[in-house]
């Protein structure tokens, strides 16, 4: 029996075949190739240099053979732009003036903000995929969601809200500008189903309480984590879970066309299910190399996505440097579509002879060990990566009560189960439990030290 239909908003879209999905896939990337490139002056001059025509894309292998495009190339086509035509748009943009009614910039708070365009038609794509994640997750109309995120253009603002009111579901978009206390006056005042919110937001929310109530006491059924990585770790998961007592969703995906959101069987390490596949083609890419990495149960690299079916601004082989495991087995919810793990980024890559290693990716084989561990880690390096000198040299926060002989054991399995799962060897310093400084949820895993 295949899934629950009433779970899915677009059950037609939502539970084709892999090879049902790969086909309608290729269809609407060759005619996107042929619209990019008979619209925007910059795709054309890249397809040109490539020395592949549109007409050349017969299979997904052929389009990867495109250049892959990233912020800091974005940032320079959108100079030339401004210095040729006087816009940040002439170059890329593909559809007229007065089709454009919402420009948005992609994630990312450096440099000079990276814009893309999007038409009514694009807008309406977005919204059926927030809509999409919150049904799965058994949001339907009645429900009231609480939108405590930066009411920007980033993740997390206004298309999320537009999202929300398009599943037909009431949302109340409070902000986090007026801090806490807004918001538990709000959820006081609302009574919602619904928290959207970061982790860390949600853990103070469980800690410091509903204006000296507990957090349990605003009645939410739901928590969506959205904006940092907490709510795929399992100890903040539970930490909020129990907290709010409400069932907690980790998501992604704004005002573009890439959006995942995690099910009931958060815990089985795949990751969040990737809902957008009809609108956004993904690929994996060697972060140091770009070569395509096949996409395959379990495979590692760096996110390259591609917009499907897209009018205004479609970002094309576009990496903004986030790692992903992929995972094609069937999730033990049901719920169809391949499974997306974000396992760091491509700037914290090191290459330890030849294998290119993440220190997230560690850290979640070492949570395995749990309580044995604690969970906090350093990776130390001598000098700045990515290349490291072997052996990779850990500091490992033991678990309370460990010593000696106990202490061996845990390491030789320890460096077993590394060496299974991402081919290093490392070797590890053990130190006493909470002597690792801690910062909430912007820990940084590497340390250079001599
Ligand atoms: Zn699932």
């Amino acid at each position: 029996m295949g899934p629950d239909k009433r779970r899915l908003w677009n059950p037609v879209v939502e539970t084709l075949s892999r090879d049902a999905m790969r086909a309608l896939q290729l269809e609407r990337l060759q005619r996107q190739v042929a619209y990019n490139a008979s619209r925007s002056p910059y795709y054309r001059e890249r397809m040109h240099w490539a020395g592949i025509a549109p007409q050349d894309v017969r299979s997904f292998e052929d389009f990867a053979q495109l250049p892959v495009m990233d912020k800091d190339e974005h940032r320079r086509v959108q100079q030339r732009s401004i210095d040729e035509y006087g816009s940040p748009l002439a170059l890329i943009g593909c559809a007229p003036r007065e089709a454009i009614v919402r420009i948005n910039a992609t994630s990312g708070t450096t440099g000079v903000p990276t814009l893309y365009t999007l038409t009514a038609r694009d807008v309406a794509v977005v919204n059926e995929m927030h809509a999409r994640k919150y049904w799965r997750a058994g949001i339907r109309p009645g429900h009231v969601m609480l939108q405590a995120l930066s009411l920007s253009m980033f993740t997390g603002g206004l298309p999320l809200s537009q999202g929300i009111m398009h599943l037909g579901a009431c949302v109340v978009p409070v902000g986090i500008e007026g801090g806490l206390r807004r918001v538990v006056e709000f959820a006081q005042l609302t009574r919602p189903d619904a928290l959207v919110a970061t982790p860390s937001f949600a853990t103070q929310l469980v800690e410091q309480g509903a204006l000296g109530a507990p957090a349990s006491t605003l009645g939410l059924r739901w928590f969506f984590s959205a904006g940092e990585p907490g709510g795929s770790e399992p100890g903040t998961r539970r930490l909020i879970g129990e907290g709010l007592a409400a069932r907690v969703y980790d998501h992604t995906g704004g005002g573009h066309a890439f959006h995942c959101i995690s099910c009931e069987a958060a815990d089985d390490g795949a990751g969040m299910h990737f809902v957008s596949e009809d609108h956004c083609l993904l690929e994996l890419v060697d972060p140091a190399t770009r070569a395509p990495i096949p996409l395959a149960e379990s495979a590692v690299g760096e996110m390259v996505f591609t917009f499907l079916d897209w009018e205004g601004g479609p970002l094309m082989r576009y990496a903004l440097g986030d790692i992903l495991e992929y995972h094609e087995r069937p999730c033990s919810c049901g719920l169809p579509g391949p499974r997306l793990r974000i396992v760091g980024r491509a700037d914290d890559m090191l290459i330890v002879k030849g294998v290119n290693v993440y220190p997230k990716a560690i850290q979640q084989v070492l949570l395995e060990f749990a309580p044995r561990v604690t969970g906090a880690m350093r990776v130390l390096l001598d000098a700045p990566g990515p290349a490291v000198r072997p052996p990779l040299r850990l500091r490992v926060e033991h678990g309370s009560g460990l010593a000696g002989g106990e202490l061996d054991e845990l390491e030789a399995a320890l460096r077993q189960r590394l060496r299974e799962l991402l081919r290093i060897t490392p070797r590890i310093e053990w130190v006493a439990p909470g002597s690792l400084p801690r910062d909430a949820h912007k820990t940084r895993l590497v340390e250079i030290s001599r």
